[in-house]
């Protein structure tokens, strides 16, 4: 026998538990003083090298690394919780998401099935999922890392259905090669999905899209006679819920309607704005969504659920299983105990092991009810055309897309400057936004413009910060182009 047994749990509980107390009030008060902080501060050199040290040996106690953790991570973090960001589609959380982070890990569960809570709590979910999306209450679904994870899986799920005994068989044996279709405003999540999935980048057509940035009908017809004309099969169009570069949604009934009159698979990638399904205002322009074969949408993003969590719907619960499930012994499903259960959620999905994701889902449903999420979005989508409006009634700034929910994309502009000088202007305004903490919005390329670019996904963002945001473009950039 061994004279001494080794444990990670604490000699001594009194002295963790007096710090996990503070812990606690020290993100209560994180949070609660946000606005204060800047949007953005940049880790100084200090920070940084604080993270390139060697791999630790010994123990230097949970009291070393918290106070790292308030020197070096803490002050440079605002990001995404600020009231000012809007880079990128990033959510804001909550409090009590962050609260039930803690549950969630003091439970630690491997989630991936068996008789206990948390498999029910996750179908209780993936119930209220299919719901909200008007999916039928038999269709496949599964809670996975995000819209990225998402996509891949209803995106396996469309070329095992379409690719019928070459599923089985191997791509190899297909007999056309297959070719998905969607917008060029597509989300490269999507791109990534087919090499991975084994179809290769060069399956995927990126059809052109319209003033609105939608998905150009008549070009997709085109390609697809094209494609049948040269022995390629046409096995899936991916409609757009929510661009990521401007909110932009695809005609979905017509897509659903080229899907059903050309035997394809319809996916929808609603990472964000799927969220609008919870609106009687905002729902119109998501028509069509209820028909797809499967769905992509993120409980991070628009929905404020912590990091990270998106959910898949796959309408043909057979057709989201097929990719995924593989028989193994040391799974095999018991009658009764631990190893029994009504569901096995490494069916729908590549993990087997998983975090308990669906808690922070539910008690952030049950906490602030669906009412309070439709009115959020509908916020948004309010302040998005403010931003708009603030913009078109200055002649300094530019709207450089239609604003169709809640992404508006301009820029900073000035008589006499082309595009490419303004290119360059722009950027520089979007860096010193960011670097003085003002705000963080994002950028993109639209039709060879750069875009200053807000995705408001923000419960925290309040109206006058949007005119905080374009007096301070204004400002950077007259400063940048006086003399010019
Ligand atoms: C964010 C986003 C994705 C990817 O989702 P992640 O949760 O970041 O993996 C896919 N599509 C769209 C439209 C998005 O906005």
């Amino acid at each position: 026998m061994p004279d001494q047994q080794f444990t990670l749990d604490p000699s001594d509980w009194s002295t963790v538990r007096a710090l996990g107390h503070r812990m606690l009030d020290d993100m209560f008060a994180h949070l609660e003083g946000i606005r204060r902080q800047p949007a953005w501060r940049e880790m100084p050199a200090e920070a940084k090298a604080a993270f390139d040290v060697p791999l630790p040996t010994s123990a230097q106690g949970i009291e070393t690394a918290y106070r790292a953790f308030l020197d070096h991570v803490l002050p440079y973090t605002a990001g995404n919780v600020h009231p000012r960001f809007w880079g990128w589609v990033k959510g804001s959380g909550s409090v009590e998401g962050m609260l039930t982070e803690l549950l969630t890990a003091g439970l630690n569960v491997n989630a991936g099935g068996f008789d206990i809570p948390a498999t029910y709590v996750e179908l209780q979910v993936l119930a209220w999922c299919r719901t909200m999306m008007g999916f039928p209450a038999d269709s496949g679904a599964a809670i996975v890392s995000g819209g990225s994870m998402a996509n891949f899986v209803a995106l396996a799920a469309a070329r095992d259905a379409v690719a019928g005994a070459a599923a089985e068989e191997g791509l190899r044996t297909l007999e056309a090669p297959l070719a998905f279709y969607c917008s060029d405003q597509t989300h490269n999540s999507v791109a990534k999905s087919l090499r991975l999935l084994g179809l290769g980048r060069e399956a995927l057509r990126a059809v052109p899209t319209n003033t609105a940035y939608q998905l150009d009908l008549s070009a997709l017809d085109r390609m697809i006679a094209e494609d049948r004309g040269r022995g390629v099969r046409p096995g899936c169009v991916i409609g757009n819920a929510g661009t990521v570069n401007t909110g932009a949604t695809d005609d979905l009934v017509a897509l659903a309607a080229v899907c059903r009159r050309e035997g394809m698979w319809f996916h929808v990638d609603g990472a964000f704005g799927a969220v609008a399904m919870l609106s009687p205002s905002l729902r119109p322009i998501m028509n069509g969504l209820e028909q797809a074969d499967s769905l992509a949408f993120d409980f991070h993003k628009w929905l404020h659920v912590q990091y990270d969590a998106g959910c898949v719907l796959v309408r043909d619960a057979e057709n989201h299983r097929k990719p995924f499930s593989e028989p193994a012994s040391y799974l095999k499903w018991m009658d009764r105990g631990f190893g029994a259960g009504p569901a096995a959620f490494r069916d729908y999905a590549p993990e087997l092991s998983r975090e308990f994701r669906a808690l922070k889902i539910w008690m952030a449903f049950v906490a602030h009810g669906i009412d309070q999420y439709r009115r959020l979005a509908e916020q948004n989508v309010a302040q998005a055309a403010y931003l708009s409006a603030l913009v078109e009634k200055d002649g300094a700034l530019e709207l450089l897309a239609p604003t169709a929910l809640n992404i508006v994309c301009f820029r900073y502009c000035r008589a006499g400057l082309d595009d490419e000088t303004l290119n360059g202007v722009n950027q520089e305004i979007l860096m010193r936004l960011q670097e003085e903490g003002v705000a963080v919005p994002s950028g993109t390329m639209l039709r060879g413009k750069f875009a200053i670019r807000c995705a408001i996904t923000n419960h925290r963002s309040r109206l006058e910060d949007f005119d905080v945001l374009t007096g301070a473009v204004i400002r950077l950039g007259k400063a940048l182009t006086i003399g010019d």
